[in-house]
C-alpha cells in the first residue's frame, strides 16, 4: 500500500523547547499590537454603543449586534464586504511584508507570546527551563510549573469566558457565573473553548502555524521579488566567528519563536515576527558593530531608496486598489442599511369585497420589522386620493421587534373608481426618521 499511495513524513517535535523572550524595537511593537488587541477582545462583551455591547451575537433573536449596528440575516452582505476588504488587506500586506499578520496581529501568536511570557515569568530563564526540562517530573521545582499552569489556566477561562460573552453578554454571564447559574451547555461552551485555549497556546503553539492554519500555505502564492522577507545578510554574516560580523551567539534561534534558524536562508514556517532581529540587533551593540545584520529586506533593497518598494509592483497596487474597493463597498452598504424593514401584499382570495357599511374595501397584509434600538410608532396611510383606511392605523413595535396586521382599504363615498389602480401605502415613523412607500394593487368593479 504505502508503495502506491506517496506520504509525506511530518515532523511536529518542538524544534524550540524553551523560547528566550527577545527585548527591542519590534517586539515592543508585537506588545503594544498584542495589548491592543486583548483589550478590545476582552471589553468588548463588556461595553454598550446603542444600548448593546460592541458585539454580541444574538442567535435567539437572530441579532448581530456589531459597533452599534444590529445586523439581520437580510443584511449578510455587510459581512460579506467585510469578510473581502479583510481578506484583501492582508493580501496587501503579505505582498508588502510577508507574514507580518502571523507574526505582529494574529491570536495565536498573541496568545502563545503570552504563555510564553508567564513560563519564563514563572519557571525563569531558558537555560533554566531546558535543564529542568531534562529532570524526572518529581524532581522539578513544583511550585513554578504549578504557578505556570494555575496562570495559563486563568488566562484560558478568561479567553473562554469572553468567547462565550459575545453569544451572551459580558454581563449576562457575569452575573449567571457568579450567582452560580451556569447551565449545563454554558459550562460545555466554557470548557470547551478554556481546553482548546490552554492546549492551543501552551503546547501545540508553533504547530499550529506550521501544519494547521492555511494562511501559511498559501501566503507564498502573495510574495514577489520585493516583498519585505526576514532575512540573514549572509554577505556581511559569513564566516561565522571570523571575518564575518556573525558571533554564532545562537541568540536569534533561542528567541524565534518556531524555532528555526534564520542563517539557513527563508523558510516558509517564519512567521516575521522580528524576534530575531531584536535578538541580532542587541549583539551587534555590543560588539560595536553596525545592526541590521537580521532585517526585513529583499534581494537589492537598499534603504537609500525606499520609493523602489513600491514601484512596479502591480500585485501589491492591485491587492490595494481591491481592498479600497470593497471598503467602500462596504460603507456604501452600510449607508444603505434599512432600519425599517415593510412587505405588503394583497389578501388572495377575492378581488374586492364591501364592507358591513356596503363600501368598496381590498384587503392587505403588512409585514413590519423594526430594525433599530428605539421602540418606534409607524402610521400607516395609502396615499391615493379617493382611499383610506377603516380608522388610523399606528403599529408600535419595540427594538428589534417584527409584527404581521391585516387592514382594509376603502374607498371613499362616492366612490368613483372603476378597474385597476396602483395602491401607494406610506409607512413612517412617528420621529420621521423612518419611512417607505409600498405599492401593490386596487380593485374595483368595471
Ligand atoms: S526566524 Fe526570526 S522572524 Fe522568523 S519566526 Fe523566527 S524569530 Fe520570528
Ligand atoms: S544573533 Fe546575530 S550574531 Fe548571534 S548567531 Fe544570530 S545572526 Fe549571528
Amino acid at each position: 500500500m504505502s508503495n502506491l499511495i506517496p506520504l509525506l513524513e511530518v515532523d511536529a517535535t518542538r524544534s524550540n523547547p524553551a523560547i528566550r523572550l527577545a527585548k527591542g524595537m519590534y517586539q515592543k511593537w508585537r506588545r503594544v499590537i498584542a495589548g491592543v488587541m486583548i483589550a478590545i477582545f476582552i471589553l468588548a462583551p463588556w461595553l454598550e454603543l446603542n444600548g448593546a455591547p460592541l458585539l454580541w451575537m444574538d442567535l435567539q433573536n437572530r441579532e448581530l449586534h456589531l459597533l452599534g449596528l444590529i445586523l439581520w440575516p437580510d443584511d449578510l452582505l455587510v459581512l460579506i464586504w467585510v469578510a473581502m476588504a479583510s481578506a484583501f488587506a492582508l493580501f496587501t500586506v503579505a505582498t508588502l511584508s510577508g507574514r507580518l499578520w502571523c507574526g505582529f496581529a494574529c491570536p495565536q501568536s498573541i496568545w502563545s507570546m503570552m504563555f510564553t511570557w508567564v513560563e519564563e515569568k514563572t519557571q525563569g530563564s531558558r537555560n533554566k527551563r531546558l535543564k529542568e526540562n531534562n529532570l524526572p517530573i518529581l524532581q522539578r521545582r513544583l511550585l513554578p510549573l504549578m504557578a505556570k499552569h494555575f496562570l495559563w489556566a486563568l488566562i484560558a477561562f478568561v479567553t473562554a469566558f469572553t468567547f462565550v460573552a459575545f453569544f451572551e453578554t459580558g454581563e449576562s454571564l457575569g452575573l449567571a457565573l457568579v450567582g452560580g447559574q451556569l447551565d449545563g451547555e454554558l459550562i460545555f461552551w466554557l470548557g470547551f473553548f478554556g481546553i482548546l485555549t490552554y492546549i492551543n497556546a501552551g503546547w501545540l503553539r508553533e504547530q499550529v502555524c506550521n501544519h494547521m492554519c492555511p494562511y501559511a500555505r498559501f501566503q507564498s502564492v502573495m510574495l514577489d521579488e520585493k516583498s519585505l522577507k526576514v532575512t540573514y545578510n549572509e554577505e556581511r554574516g559569513e564566516p561565522k566567528k571570523g571575518e564575518g560580523d556573525c558571533v554564532d551567539c545562537e541568540l536569534c534561534v533561542q528567541v524565534c519563536p518556531v524555532g528555526i534558524d534564520i542563517r539557513q536562508g527563508l523558510q516558509y514556517a517564519c512567521i516575521d515576527c522580528g524576534a530575531c532581529i531584536d535578538a541580532c540587533d542587541d549583539i551587534m551593540k555590543k560588539i560595536n558593530k553596525p545592526t541590521g545584520l537580521i532585517n526585513f529586506s529583499y534581494k537589492g533593497f537598499s534603504k537609500a531608496n525606499l520609493k523602489d518598494l513600491l514601484i512596479g509592483r502591480g500585485k501589491l497596487w492591485g491587492y490595494a486598489l481591491c481592498t479600497i474597493l470593497t471598503a467602500g463597498a462596504l460603507l456604501l452598504q452600510l449607508s444603505f442599511l434599512e432600519t425599517l424593514d415593510a412587505h405588503l401584499s394583497r389578501d388572495r382570495g377575492q378581488l374586492y369585497f364591501y364592507n358591513s357599511q356596503g363600501q368598496l374595501a381590498n384587503g392587505y397584509t403588512l409585514k413590519l420589522h423594526n430594525k433599530t434600538h428605539q421602540t418606534k410608532h409607524y402610521n400607516v396611510a395609502p396615499l391615493n386620493s379617493g382611499l383610506h383606511l377603516e380608522k388610523p392605523l399606528t403599529i408600535e413595535l419595540s427594538a428589534g421587534d417584527d409584527r404581521t396586521v391585516a387592514f382594509q382599504v376603502l374607498c371613499s363615498d362616492p366612490c368613483q373608481l372603476a378597474g385597476t389602480y396602483n395602491l401607494e401605502v406610506n409607512i413612517e415613523s412617528q420621529d420621521k426618521l423612518d419611512k417607505q412607500i409600498l405599492t401593490s394593487r386596487y380593485f374595483a368593479p368595471r
